[in-house]
């Protein structure tokens, strides 16, 4: 993201709460927010219940789920504000595609309201480097930058790259994923994740096939913990 963007973002954050108020990106009516009204905030999908504390699937008894048990991935747990359904869907889907950058600390602090336990260090589930030049800007990075603004813990903005451009998951049956993301990622070798506990920053967990990768990338290089912070979880049955 340009250094112009940047300064944008940080300097409507501030002015949010004197301008007037402004239509809700869901339906339109005025929203002191600029982002949703009252009444489409109360509508966001938001991910209650009991759920496996690995995957955050729901799971009845609140315990690790049978897939969790036989197949573990290698992060440790999740953190998700919301499942992946309409309206949170469109309104992910304008921070990416739209650029409705504003949304950022929204998303950002949702997750935060789900966050019992602060890792040592955060990184962003990286973009390759040709699609980072399409997009322009990499959603993961910024949510994960206002989280480590609002905990104050380190952002490793380089620690982690994706070295295969691989499809988009979303354009892949859910099977071909895990074979998909397969070595996408590596750590830079001077990466220091010995021992820590590191919380991997992502717009959505669909199978879990690229955090996973990523955290094994970060396991390998030594972390000792391994936490998935999403703002929306897919749920199969959406699928
Ligand atoms: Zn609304
Ligand atoms: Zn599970």
């Amino acid at each position: 993201m340009s250094i112009l963007s940047h300064r944008l973002l940080n300097i409507s954050a501030k002015f949010v709460h004197i301008l007037p108020a402004q239509p809700c990106l869901l339906c339109g009516a005025p929203s002191q927010s600029g982002l949703c009204c009252a009444a489409c905030d109360a509508e966001l999908p938001r991910l209650t219940g009991k759920h496996c504390p690995i995957c955050a699937l729901p799971a009845p008894t609140g315990d690790v789920c049978g897939e969790c048990l036989k197949q573990p991935p290698a992060f440790d747990h999740t953190v998700a504000a919301f499942s992946y359904n309409f309206p949170l869907n469109k309104l992910i889907q304008s921070l990416k595609f739209r650029e409705r950058l504003i949304l950022v600390n929204y998303l950002a602090d949702a997750v935060l309201k789900r966050v019992t336990a602060t890792p040592d260090c955060l990184v962003a589930l990286p973009l390759h480097p040709v699609r980072l030049r399409e997009r322009g800007f990499n959603q993961s990075m910024l949510l994960a930058r206002r989280i480590s603004r609002r905990l104050g813990i380190p952002l490793l903005v380089h620690a982690c790259e994706r070295v295969r451009n691989t499809p988009p998951q979303s354009s892949l049956p859910w099977k071909e994923r895990d074979k998909n993301m397969r070595q996408a990622f590596t750590c830079k070798p001077d990466t220091d994740v010995r021992g820590k506990h590191v919380a991997i920053v992502d717009d959505v967990m669909t199978t879990g096939a690229s955090i996973g990768e990523l955290a094994h990338a970060l396991k390998l290089a030594g972390a000792g913990e391994v936490s998935a912070w999403v703002v929306a979880r897919t749920l199969p049955h959406d699928h």
